[in-house]
């Protein structure tokens, strides 16, 4: 009896936030199930606007149905960016193909989300088991860096925080069954304050925007770049960061929040010649590609090439015959931004110096950037006997770039081909995540094996880094022309003593 009260209580209490919920989710919520009159419309709307619902059935959120351990584990992963690639767990009840085994583990590595012990020693996950508030509560609390680590602190700074209020009397309901639609309200109160039933009391930490003078940096509605855009900010902008979400930041600019990714922020102001003020974006329909007179698509000086030097800082990748991958690569890849910098196509580095970055904020760097092409530049070691060139693309129904992709690393590699004097080991399909994360077309390249003496002869020498470097700039061009049908590149290969090469596609 004294159960059924105190669910009604939670059911009650979550109905009456829509008088106290910012007016977010113009959009729909994309589910046939949450229709603008659910009570948990704003939350989930804005969770699905970001990517971060998940779901057995797509077109379904099941507002009323358990929330599992394994969903739990994906939605606190998608929303504090986890890494989400399949893997191999240690759960022998979440095998590499189950949806959720990346956030699972990388959950578990986290310290997020624990298995449970059984008889013999070894630990079971138990996706399929439904979560209780007061679990939910310390795993939300964990994944977010809250102070909490017992259910009941968590149970009270989610009431102190205002992301719940409990099911009556200062009580939690620790021990009741989470349904999916609850878990979303809190998961959208947890990420975005603005949700929140009180104000946010936080002492704010001054940074600074850190990105070049001749760029901007979006605050958007959420972490991630699927959000709206609320204000455009420029070098040396001040910021109150009042959060972290994962890489993103909660913070305040000129009396208005929403988030920034950390990356691009520092704690000195940068020097900056002549600081602008940061822009207040009007929410507008989202505008179509700005076409060319010549050809109907963008024209070349609003086109973008993001070339991803592989590994960096603590991660050295490949090494032999006194050779680091990470330096070569990066080299190579300077070497290509000269190329293009003497074309009118805009092209950016992930990284200019030794830094390690996480393979997640590459492709957060490209899409950030909105890339129009993406480039990842590495190169192999295997027994110090294998020898080659090779190219990547990612084939998958669920990248609309395949053909693009599959093109652009073929003309790359014929040409890489020509100016070196190594096997073919041909394009292929492989699941690489800075291939297979990324939305525009992308190839990454192995420009040969480290660890061989021969390859190595050709990755040793600056001049044969340099032709390399040309040869992945040619490739581009091909691709642009040929594929893209671009006839406005034409004029940029005389400018290299080159012409286009054949049509492979
Ligand atoms: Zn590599």
């Amino acid at each position: 009896m004294k159960k059924v009260v105190l669910l009604l209580l939670s059911f009650l209490l979550i109905f009456s936030l829509d008088l106290f919920t910012p007016n977010y989710a113009s959009a729909a919520s994309g589910f046939v199930d949450i229709p603008s009159t659910h009570r948990a419309y704003k939350e989930i709307s804005y969770l699905k606007q970001g990517n971060i619902t998940t779901s057995d059935n797509p077109d379904l959120f099941a507002p009323d149905a358990p929330m599992t351990r394994a969903h739990a584990a994906a939605m606190i992963g998608k929303a504090v960016q986890l890494q989400g690639t399949p893997v191999n767990t240690r759960f022998p009840d979440v095998p590499a193909d189950h949806f959720a085994s990346g956030y699972i583990e990388d959950s578990v590595n986290r310290g997020i989300i624990f298995g449970y012990k059984q008889e013999n020693g070894t630990y079971l996950y138990k996706p399929g088991q439904q979560l209780k508030r007061g679990e939910m509560a310390l795993l939300i609390s964990r994944a977010f860096g809250f102070q909490s680590d017992t259910t009941n602190a968590a149970a009270q700074e989610f009431m102190a925080k205002g992301i719940s209020d409990g099911v009556g009397k200062g009580n939690f309901g620790t021990e009741l069954p989470m349904k999916r639609g609850d878990f979303a309200v809190f998961l959208a109160r947890a990420v975005n304050a603005d949700f929140r039933e009180k104000a946010l009391q936080v002492a704010a930490t001054p940074m600074y925007v850190n990105v070049s003078e001749d760029t901007s940096l979006n605050m958007r509605t959420g972490p991630s770049v699927d959000y709206t855009e609320k204000m455009k900010l420029f070098s040396g902008n001040p910021v109150d960061v009042l959060y972290t979400v994962g890489d993103w930041v909660y913070a305040k600019v000129d009396n208005i929040t929403g988030f920034i990714h950390g990356y691009y922020l520092s704690t000195d102001q940068p020097a900056i010649s002549n600081m602008k003020d940061p822009i207040h974006v009007t929410p507008t329909p989202v505008p179509g590609p700005v076409t060319s007179p010549i050809s109907g698509k963008k024209p070349l000086n609003q086109l973008t090439i993001v070339i991803d030097p592989g590994h960096g800082g603590k991660d050295p990748g490949a090494a032999g015959n006194g050779l680091r991958e990470k330096d070569i690569v990066l080299d190579i890849s300077k070497r290509m931004k000269t190329y293009f910098q003497g074309t009118p196509i805009n092209v950016k580095l992930t990284r200019e110096t030794d830094v390690f970055l996480e393979l997640s904020q590459r492709v957060q760097y490209a899409k950030q950037n909105k890339a129009d092409l993406f480039i990842s530049v590495h190169a192999n070691a295997f027994n110090g006997k294998a020898s080659g060139i090779e190219s990547f693309y990612y084939s998958a129904a669920r990248n609309p770039n395949v053909q693009q992709s599959k093109a652009l690393s073929t003309y790359i590699q014929k040409r890489m081909l020509e100016a070196w004097n190594l096997p073919d080991r041909r394009v292929q399909s492989k699941s690489l995540y800075v291939i297979r994360e990324n939305t525009m077309p992308a190839t990454l390249i192995e420009v040969g094996f480290i660890d061989n003496a021969k390859d190595a002869q050709y990755i040793k020498s600056a001049a044969h880094r340099e032709t390399m470097a040309k040869a992945v700039f040619l490739g581009t061009l091909d691709y642009l022309y040929h594929f893209e049908g671009r006839s406005e590149v034409s004029p940029l290969y005389s400018k290299y003593n080159a012409t286009p090469s054949r049509k492979y596609h």
